[in-house]
């Protein structure tokens, strides 16, 4: 196993008390895997990711349990040096915004030459020119003359492929995503998603990709595990999660999204807003939303169930919901 994540608690000190962001997320990728990562802002998802990456590092926030496996070493108790050495070398991060994430004053090939000369020792003329063989390889077309050009001459989709290629430059195991695509357009998410699985299949890494959107994973991912209130609630693989979910959750997120085999049926909204983190409804987190809701909801937080032998789900009910019986059958 490449990452484990088990059972990582995450706290955040705020004005209101004590949020819990992230409450008791187990989730693993294997070498060459894509997991999708889907829930809703403040469901979690990117806490988990940073905690990771060891970028935790809004001051009030704080890791309170778990482990965070990485290659077998559990990153938490890890030694700082080698921690740092790990997560430099070992696993890298693609964020949404990638014209904050670089540098503006450096050229984009100065900036991809720096991780081989400083990572590397390579020499300044070798750096270079692995730089431009980089953006080649993300396809950047003349690479060579765009090497001199700094990050905001190039438009969102050219410098989210910039952040790939400094993502990739080290050839890590693991690349964790974090809404790479949410700022784009349509089409040019679709060629930027293409490209990491692209990549990601070529290079076999491990790929966490963290998305709201159902719709930008369904080709790309192996496996998702989605999110509410700082937990899972629903693991599975693509395939299985798209043609059954077992959590109502998931099947609200599913009716919500327009489905070409579904044309003509209503779109769905999840009604009501995901819990604020300092105040997580008792019982199962998504009962004030979920219209399968019954009393034992309100007082049992479900544990993840078994669905099947890759396949978890933390409602009571999964059954109904992986039978499909409509959200709004009288009960
Ligand atoms: Fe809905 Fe109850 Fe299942 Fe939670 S446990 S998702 S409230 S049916
Ligand atoms: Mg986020």
């Amino acid at each position: 196993m490449l990452l484990e994540v088990r059972d990582l608690h995450v706290e955040f000190r705020t004005r209101e008390g004590i949020a819990k962001a992230v409450n008791g997320v187990t989730y693993s990728v294997d070498e060459g895997e894509t997991l999708a990562v889907l829930g809703e802002s403040g469901s979690g998802k990117s806490v988990t990711a940073q905690a990771v990456m060891g970028i935790l590092d809004t001051p009030p926030g704080r890791i309170t349990g778990g482990r965070i496996l990485f290659q077998g070493r559990d990153l938490l108790t890890l030694k700082e040096d080698e921690r740092r050495k790990v997560r430099g070398a070992r696993m890298a991060m693609v964020f949404q915004d990638a014209l904050s994430a670089l540098n503006p004053v450096l050229t984009v090939g100065d900036q991809l030459a720096e991780m081989f000369t400083v990572h590397r020792g390579a020499s300044r003329k070798d750096a270079r020119a692995k730089a431009v063989e980089l953006m080649d390889r993300v396809r950047i077309p003349a690479a060579r003359e765009r090497a001199g050009q700094y990050p905001h001459q190039f438009s969102g989709g050219m410098r989210q492929r910039i952040m790939i290629a400094m993502a990739m430059a080290l050839e890590p195991a693991l690349i964790i995503a974090d809404e790479p695509t949410t700022a784009l357009d349509v089409t040019v998410q679709a060629q930027v998603m293409e490209l990491l699985a692209e990549l990601r299949r070529e290079l076999r890494m491990g790929l966490v990709l963290i998305t709201h959107d159902l719709g930008v994973v369904a080709d790309v991912a192996d496996r998702i595990a989605v999110m509410y209130a700082g937990r899972i609630v629903e693991t599975a693989p693509v395939h299985d999660l798209y043609r059954a979910p077992a959590h109502p959750y998931t099947q609200g997120l599913l009716d919500s999204i327009p489905r070409l085999d579904r044309k003509g049926r209503e779109l769905y909204a999840i009604s009501g807003l995901p819990p604020s983190l300092t105040a997580i409804p008792t019982g199962c987190p998504f009962h004030p939303r979920c219209p399968r809701a019954r009393d034992v909801c309100r007082t049992d937080d479900p544990p993840l169930y078994e669905v099947s032998a890759d396949r978890r789900s933390a409602c009571h009910f999964w059954r109904e919901t992986l039978r499909k019986e409509p959200l709004d059958a009288p009960r």
